[in-house]
């Protein structure tokens, strides 16, 4: 059975400071059951706010394909494990779109993930000019053949995939819900395509973009909705909780 997730991102916001002030409101706040929560912070916040963390798992939100070198900037898996994470996003939009990361690059760092154990969020999603063209299902498709679908079977049941249309991250815009399910049961189907009807029943499928209190439940009654990937509204902890609670 795939697995219940609210994953928050913070992408680049909050000093140490702010951080910790939101980790710890978190730690002090009740957890839903049966919701596993996720935080992936910038990585300077990393160690101490998984460090602070009570029962909220951290990730990374990206890391190096490459093991180890001259990558000024970079920090590779081997340091992200160290810190004691084993969890990190893959192929978020703005990696994708800002810092120019293709499909191979993406299938290496899936690789990189795979060999070295650790679990990863893999993010899609089509950009507005896509959805006006009606091409929405052939693009998300193929970003998940391009740099996930060579894994074995094995490693695709523990798989987590976040949709998020690009247009509605960070912009106010929320797919609708029908948007939403429409997409994650096309995304399970693909699944089952290549790895049969058992594997794809386990994977993960979430949704993000704009996703707050006031539509996280709608959203989240989709069949094939399996919990969300939040921006904006991940920033704050009663949003966040609220957004968790809302199965
Ligand atoms: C995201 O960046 O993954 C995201 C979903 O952002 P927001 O919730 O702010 O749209």
């Amino acid at each position: 059975m795939a697995r219940k997730i609210v994953a928050g991102n913070w992408k680049m916001n909050l000093t140490l400071q702010d951080g910790v002030k939101l980790i710890d409101a978190l730690n002090h706040m009740k957890a839903p059951e049966g919701v596993e929560l996720i935080v992936f912070p910038s990585h300077m916040l990393v160690p101490e706010i998984n460090r602070l963390s009570n029962g909220i798992e951290v990730g990374v939100q990206n890391f190096s394909e490459h093991t180890e070198g001259a990558y000024t900037g970079e920090t590779s898996l081997d340091q992200v494990k160290s810190c004691g994470v084993e969890v990190a996003l893959i192929g978020h939009s703005e990696r994708r779109q800002i810092f120019g990361e293709s499909h191979e690059v993406l299938k290496m760092k899936v690789n990189h993930a795979l060999a070295e154990d650790v679990n990863f969020v893999f993010c899609c999603g089509e950009p507005l000019e896509i959805r006006e063209a009606g091409s929405e299902y052939a693009f998300v498709k193929a970003q998940l053949e391009e740099s996930l679908f060579h894994i074995p079977d094995v490693n695709m049941s523990n798989t987590v995939i976040a949709y998020e249309p690009v247009w509605a991250i960070g912009t106010g815009r929320t797919a609708t819900a029908q948007q939403a399910e429409e997409m994650h049961a096309n995304i399970r189907k693909w699944v089952a395509e290549v790895y049969g009807e058992d594997v794809a029943k386990d994977v993960t499928i979430l949704y993000g973009g704009s996703c707050k209190p006031g539509n996280a439940n709608e959203l989240f009654a989709g069949a094939n909705v399996d919990g969300g990937l939040i921006g904006g509204a991940s920033l704050s902890a009663e949003s966040f909780m609220e957004i968790a609670r809302s199965f």
